[in-house]
This record gives structure tokens, C-alpha cells and sequence, in this order.
């Protein structure tokens, strides 16, 4: 929502549903800049300070731009005509944890929205936002409304979920990789989680987490449509991200390819060969907070083995460090090597659990492309592979084609 005008036209939409005989509940985000351009005031004021009782005001800040968007969205559906109420996070209330700027929410309170939408009202409850225990309040991490919204959803044991965002769904891959890539009618909240960690950032990652352990339905779609399209067109636009066992899932085996650019590779070369490596090179790699994503080992001559790893490229350099200086003397490994130039590329889909030869034909793919791979790893539900970050586009355009996924599923 980018200005009173764009708000109108939310009111309008939601006026839109509402007369189609739906009670709904509306979780507004901040106008659009709003976080940004708060967050930066703070920043003017304080560069570094880095205590609790920095962040418990940053929050306080934040949660002001979602507040204006309420008020605002409320005002201009009574003007519409309609009933509506607006609630900020601690009114209803929305209770979370204290981890100002990154709260998770514990609880949320439905009588208070019930009684209004029983009353014939449009609830509007601020995104974004929630109460810790000691009252203060929290929010809940950029993209955070989206998770608001999923738990309201589930607290109010909604039908559906809708996000309307800035795109109209959830592809196959990055269209702007591949052109071919085709908007995904429905998708599996795991397959979401793998397609969204992986780099297609639609939804805050906790939003799909929440709605699979609650079971809401949620459906992604874009707030660029007019307001004014029929609305059972509007309810079937989008991606809808939703349980394995409906039936209207698409059949794909592949349901989409995704990659990553973030990650660095690391190895500790010419480790002895013996029990607790592992242990010993990760242990103190986690100690330091660095999380690990893929890691292998290989054996090789005489009793050494070298050993492999990714982390976020962010942490390459103090993982770099923390290995030569602490892990390879204590060791008597011989040497510690890194490459920031690798990218990761995954192939998902729930398919994958029921067929064989998946994994094969994406290493064919690669292969007729003569793209060496690094790194493999799998889970039941992808597999992902350590590239030269040359050839991501290659790679990520040979398999989008090697599983046909330019074309509707069967
Ligand atoms: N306004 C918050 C942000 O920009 C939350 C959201 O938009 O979902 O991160
Ligand atoms: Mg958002």
C-alpha cells in the first residue's frame, strides 16, 4: 500500500469479498518504504547501539508504520459504507516472545474479533506486531506481516489465507533466469519451504512454517489486480500453497528449480582418518554461530581424508579463519582451502519421494552441459547441487527444460 489511493483500492477489494458474503479479517502491512525509512531514522540518531533497550525501541518504531495502514485501511472502508474496527497487535492481543525485531508470536486472543466480525464488522488487525509477557512491544521480523497474517488465519480457523503481494504467485524458478518459467497453481507448504529458503523470497519463511503446522490454506497473489476483477477469478489467481493430500495438487515429480548464490564453499584437506572429525572440524564452526549447510568427505590415500562444507557467504571469512588458526594445527590437517564463487542448485518436489531416476536425470542435465559438479546433496524431497557460480543460469535453465517444466503438468 503505497499511498491513500492504493488503500482505497484495498478497501474496495475487501468490500468486494465482504459483499460476496465473506467475513474477513484484514492484516495490513506498512505502506510501502515506511519500515525502511523508520528503521533508517534510528539509524541516524544511533549507528551502533546494539543493546536490549536499543532493540526494544526499534520495535517500538517499527510497529508504527503497520498502525498508520490499519487506521488508514479502517477509515476508508467505513467511508465505503461498511463496519470496521482496527486493532494494534497488544489490543487483541497478539502475544509473542521478547526477541524484539525477531519475536515469535505464542498466542492470540479471537473473542474480541469474533464478537466484531459476529457484529457484522471488517477486523483489521495490525501486522507485524505483538505483546511480550512483560508488555513490551515486539516485532516479529522484515516480512513479518505475512506470519501475522497466517496466524490470525489459524487462530480464526480461516478457509484461506490470501497474501496479496508484489508478484502474482510462486514459479518454477526465477523468471528472470528463465523466461519459460510458468506461475505454479499449487504447491505443498514443504515444497514451499525448500523453494523459499532456497531463494524464492515471496513469503517470510516462518509465514509457510506456521501455516503447515497449523493447516491454513494459504494463497499468493498479486495486489496489482484490479480491485474490480470477478471475484471467483480472483480466487483461484495465484498460487495456492497447500496440504499433499488435495486432490487438486498438480502431478509434477519436479516441482520447481531453485538456487542459491549465498554460499561458500570450505574444505580442510588431508584430515587423519579417524573417529570424531567431524566433530572436532564442525564443533567449533557451530560454537561460533555459523550455521552449515552441506558437507561431505571424502577418504582418500593413506589414511587422510578431506573434508567439505558450505556456510553462508557471510560467514566465510570468520570460519576461514577459525579453522586455520584453531582446527587444522589441533588437527594435523594440512591445509584449509575456500571458494566464495559457487552456487546452489536444487530440484524440489514432493514428486521425488515416490519416483526413481530423478536425481539421475538432473546430473544427466548437468552433464550434457558439461557443468562439473561440486557437491550433492538429497532429502526426500530434493536434490541440490555445489556449481561453479559461472554456470548457474546454465544449469538452472538446462534443468528447468530437462523436466518439462515450462509446460502445465499433465
Ligand atoms: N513492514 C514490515 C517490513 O517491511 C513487515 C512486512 O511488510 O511484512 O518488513
Ligand atoms: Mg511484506
Amino acid at each position: 500500500m503505497g499511498s491513500t489511493e492504493r488503500i482505497r483500492q484495498v478497501a474496495l477489494r475487501v468490500a468486494k469479498w465482504v459483499r460476496a458474503g465473506h467475513r474477513m479479517v484484514v492484516v495490513p502491512s506498512a505502506m510501502s518504504g515506511e519500515t525502511n525509512r523508520l528503521l533508517a531514522l534510528a539509524q541516524e540518531l544511533s549507528p551502533q547501539a546494539l543493546t536490549p533497550a536499543y532493540y526494544r525501541e526499534l520495535d517500538m518504531l517499527a510497529a508504527t508504520g503497520e498502525q498508520v495502514s490499519s487506521a488508514l485501511l479502517a477509515i476508508a472502508l467505513q467511508a465505503l459504507g461498511l463496519q470496521s474496527v482496527s486493532y494494534a497487535g497488544w489490543q487483541v492481543p497478539i502475544r509473542t516472545d521478547s526477541a524484539y525485531t525477531k519475536a515469535r508470536i505464542e498466542s492470540i486472543d479471537d473473542a474480541r474479533l469474533r464478537a466484531d466480525l459476529d457484529a457484522g464488522k471488517v477486523v483489521i488487525v495490525t501486522g507485524f506486531q505483538g505483546l511480550d509477557e512483560g508488555g513490551n512491544v515486539t516485532t516479529l521480523g522484515r516480512g513479518g506481516s505475512d506470519t501475522s497474517a497466517v496466524a490470525v488465519a489459524a487462530a480464526m480457523k480461516a478457509d484461506e489465507c490470501l497474501i496479496y503481494t508484489d508478484v502474482d504467485g510462486v514459479y518454477t524458478t526465477d523468471p528472470r533466469v528463465v523466461p519459460e518459467a510458468r506461475r505454479l497453481h499449487t504447491l505443498s507448504f514443504e515444497e514451499m519451504l525448500e523453494m523459499a529458503s532456497l531463494g524464492s523470497k515471496v513469503l517470510q519463511i516462518r509465514s509457510v512454517e506456521f501455516a503447515g503446522k497449523y493447516k491454513v490454506r494459504l494463497r499468493v497473489l498479486s495486489s496489482f489486480t484490479p480491485w474490480d476483477i470477478d471475484i471467483d477469478e480472483e480466487a483461484n489467481s495465484g498460487t495456492l500453497i497447500t496440504f499433499e493430500e488435495d486432490h487438486t495438487m498438480e502431478q509434477a515429480i519436479v516441482s520447481g528449480i531453485a538456487f542459491n548464490r549465498d554460499e561458500s564453499k570450505i574444505s580442510v584437506l588431508g584430515v587423519p582418518d579417524k573417529p570424531g572429525i567431524a566433530y572436532q572440524i564442525l564443533g567449533p564452526v557451530a560454537d561460533a554461530n555459523v550455521e552449515v549447510d552441506m558437507i561431505i568427505q571424502n577418504i582418500s590415500k593413506e589414511g587422510k581424508a578431506d573434508f567439505s562444507f558450505t556456510v553462508h557467504r557471510n560467514d566465510h571469512p570468520k570460519t576461514m579463519e577459525l579453522l586455520r588458526n584453531q582446527v587444522v594445527p589441533k588437527l594435523g590437517a594440512m591445509d584449509v582451502i575456500g571458494d566464495t564463487k559457487i552456487c546452489k542448485v536444487s530440484i524440489v518436489g514432493i514428486g521425488m519421494r515416490s519416483h526413481a531416476g530423478v536425481a539421475r536425470k538432473m546430473f544427466q542435465a548437468l552433464s550434457e552441459e558439461g557443468i562439473n559438479i561440486q557437491m550433492i546433496s538429497t532429502s526426500e524431497i530434493k536434490t541440490s547441487v555445489v556449481l561453479d557460480e559461472k554456470y548457474l543460469e546454465l544449469a538452472v535453465r538446462a534443468l528447468h527444460k530437462a523436466f518439462g517444466l515450462e509446460a502445465e503438468p499433465a
